[in-house]
C-alpha cells in the first residue's frame, strides 16, 4: 500500500466520517465512558486548550513552567474540594487507573522492608487495583462486601496484618454506586499504622457538592482521620477532556515514594512524578481551562442537575415492574437489576437500538448481571425520554424472554481451562461465542447485538471471561498493512 500525503481537507472529512461510527460524547445519551456537562462553550474551550498544549512536554516543569503552574492550581482546587489539610500535595495523572496504580506503588515503596506486601480491598473495588496488584507484586486481598454492597469493616480489620501496606475504600464504587464506610476503614488502617486510599475517581468531583445541595453523604474526604490518599478523575465529573485525574496525599512525606529519579544513564536525569515521562501538556491544559471555566458555582449547578436526573431515573425505574435499583444510589451511578422475566443484556441492546448506551455488568460473586448507568448533567435535559426508552426496552426484553445459553455450551465452557487453550481453540471459541465473525470482504466482523455474546460471557468464570476477551482484543488489534 502506498501512503502518500492526503489533503488536509480529506483527512478532516475522514475523521468526521470515522467518528460518526463511535458513541456520541455529547447529548447525555451515552451513560458510561463519557461525561457531558451540556456546556458546549466550555467543551470547545477545553478542546482548544488541549490543542494549544498538545505539543508541550510535561516531562520537565522547569522547561514548561506554565504546566507546573496549571497543575498546582488544579491540585489546589481539588485539595479544597476534598477537605485536605494545608500539608496536602497532589499530582495530575493521565487517568483514574494511573492514580490508583501510583497510590498502590507509593504505598508499597513506602515500606521497602515488607517483602510480601498486601492491600485489603473490598470486592467491589475498581479493577485498577487488580491491575496494580499485577504490575507491582502487591497481593490484593479482596474482602466480600455486605448485603448493602458496602465494604465489610470487621472482615477488613481481621485481614490487616504486618504485611499490609494499604486499605482501600471507594466513594462510590463504580458497579453499585454506594460509598464504603470510609471512617471505619480509615480508623482501622490508622490503628494499624497502614495507609488508607479512598478511590473517589468517579465521585470525587461531584460528591463534595451533595451536602451543599442538602444530600447527606457518608464522610469520605480528608476530613476523615486516617485517609492518607484520594484519587479523583477530572475526565469524569470534572467534565474535562479525556486524560486527567489527580492523586492527592495527605502530606508530602506520603508522596515521596511515588516519585522516581534515575541518574543511572548518560542522558538527562530522569525525574518523574507519574508513570509517564514525556507527556502531553494538552490534557492538563484542557482540565485547567474547564475547571476554571465551570468553577465551584458551576459544578454545584451541574451537581444539582445530575442528582435531579438520578432521582428522576430512580423514580422512573420504580414504575417498571421487571426492573429495580440494586442499591439506592449514594452518588450519580445507578445499577439496575431485572427479575426473571427478562435479562439485562437484551435491555442494553434494545436501548442501543433506541440511541441510548447503557453498560452491561456481568454476574459476579454469586450476584446476577446488572446494568450500569453513569448519569451526566446533560442527561437531565432528556431524562423523561430516557425513562420512556427504558420502559419500552424492558417491555421488548420481557416479550423476547431472557436469553438462554444452551446448557451443553455452559457445561463445555465450564470444563475448559483457559490456561490450557491454544490460539486455534480461542479462534473457535470466539467464533462460537459470536464475538468475531468474518465479514463479506474477509475481514473481522464485530457483533451488532450483544445479548447472546454477553449471556455466554456471563456464564463463564472470571478467568475464562478474561481469557476470551484478551484473545478477542488480540484479534482486533492487528496492523493495517
Ligand atoms: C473510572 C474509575 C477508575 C479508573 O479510571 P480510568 O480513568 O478509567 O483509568 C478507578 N476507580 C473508579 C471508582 C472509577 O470509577
Amino acid at each position: 500500500m502506498t501512503r502518500n500525503a492526503v489533503t488536509l481537507d480529506d483527512i478532516v472529512a475522514q475523521l468526521k466520517e470515522r467518528q460518526a461510527a463511535d458513541l456520541p460524547v455529547h447529548g447525555g445519551r451515552t451513560l458510561a465512558y463519557v461525561y457531558d456537562s451540556g456546556l458546549s462553550d466550555v467543551d470547545d474551550l477545553g478542546r482548544a486548550a488541549v490543542a494549544a498544549y498538545a505539543g508541550s512536554n510535561g516531562l520537565d516543569p522547569t522547561a514548561f513552567p506554565s504546566l507546573l503552574q496549571m497543575e498546582n492550581e488544579v491540585v489546589g482546587m481539588a485539595a479544597d474540594l476534598l477537605d485536605a489539610p494545608p500539608t496536602a500535595v497532589g499530582t495530575v495523572t493521565s487517568g483514574g487507573t494511573e492514580s490508583v496504580l501510583l497510590a498502590v506503588q507509593s504505598a508499597r515503596d513506602g515500606h521497602p522492608e515488607i517483602t510480601r506486601p498486601k492491600m485489603i480491598i473490598p470486592s467491589t473495588a475498581h479493577a485498577a487495583f487488580h491491575k496494580a496488584a499485577h504490575y507491582f507484586g502487591v497481593e490484593a486481598v479482596s474482602i466480600p462486601v455486605g448485603d448493602d454492597y458496602r465494604a465489610d469493616v470487621d472482615a477488613t480489620i481481621a485481614a490487616i496484618d504486618t504485611d499490609t501496606v494499604l486499605v482501600v475504600a471507594s466513594a462510590p464504587s463504580y458497579a453499585h454506586g454506594v460509598i464504603d464506610p470510609v471512617a471505619e476503614l480509615a480508623a482501622a488502617a490508622a490503628a494499624a499504622g497502614v495507609r488508607c486510599h479512598v478511590d473517589a475517581c468517579i465521585g470525587g468531583w461531584v460528591l463534595p457538592f451533595a451536602p451543599r445541595l442538602g444530600r447527606e453523604t457518608t464522610p469520605w474526604t480528608f476530613a476523615v482521620d486516617g485517609v492518607t490518599s484520594i484519587s479523583v478523575d477530572l475526565h469524569k465529573y470534572g467534565y474535562a477532556p479525556k486524560g486527567t485525574s489527580i492523586l492527592l496525599h495527605r502530606d508530602s512525606a506520603l508522596r515521596r515514594s511515588q516519585f522516581f529519579a534515575s541518574a543511572e544513564w548518560p542522558g538527562y536525569t530522569m525525574l518523574n512524578a507519574t508513570m509517564q515521562s514525556t507527556k502531553s501538556g494538552g490534557p492538563l491544559a484542557g482540565a485547567w481551562a474547564v475547571t476554571r471555566a465551570i468553577g465551584e458555582d458551576g459544578y454545584q449547578r451541574l451537581a444539582a442537575e445530575v442528582f435531579a436526573a438520578v432521582d428522576a431515573i430512580v423514580a422512573g425505574v420504580a414504575a417498571i415492574p421487571a426492573l429495580s435499583v440494586v442499591a439506592q444510589p449514594d452518588s450519580t451511578l445507578i445499577a439496575l437489576a431485572t427479575d426473571d422475566s427478562c435479562d439485562p443484556f437484551t435491555i442494553c441492546d434494545e436501548m442501543a437500538d433506541a440511541g441510548w448506551f447503557v453498560q452491561p455488568q456481568m454476574a459476579f460473586a454469586g450476584r446476577r448481571a446488572t446494568i450500569h448507568l453513569s448519569v451526566s448533567a446533560a442527561t437531565l435535559n432528556n431524562v423523561a425520554e430516557f425513562v420512556t426508552a427504558l420502559t419500552a426496552a424492558v417491555e421488548r426484553a420481557v416479550a423476547a424472554g431472557p436469553v438462554r445459553v444452551d446448557p451443553g455450551v455452559v457445561a463445555f465452557i465450564e470444563a475448559l481451562d483457559p490456561t490450557a487453550l491454544s490460539d486455534a481453540d480461542f479462534d473457535g471459541l470466539l467464533a462460537a461465542a459470536g464475538l468475531l465473525g468474518t465479514s463479506d470482504d474477509g475481514g473481522l466482523a464485530l457483533p451488532t447485538r450483544m445479548a447472546e455474546v454477553n449471556a455466554l460471557l456471563d456464564v463463564a468464570a472470571p478467568a475464562m471471561r478474561e481469557a476470551l476477551l484478551v484473545a478477542f482484543l488480540d484479534r482486533l488489534s492487528r496492523p493495517v498493512r
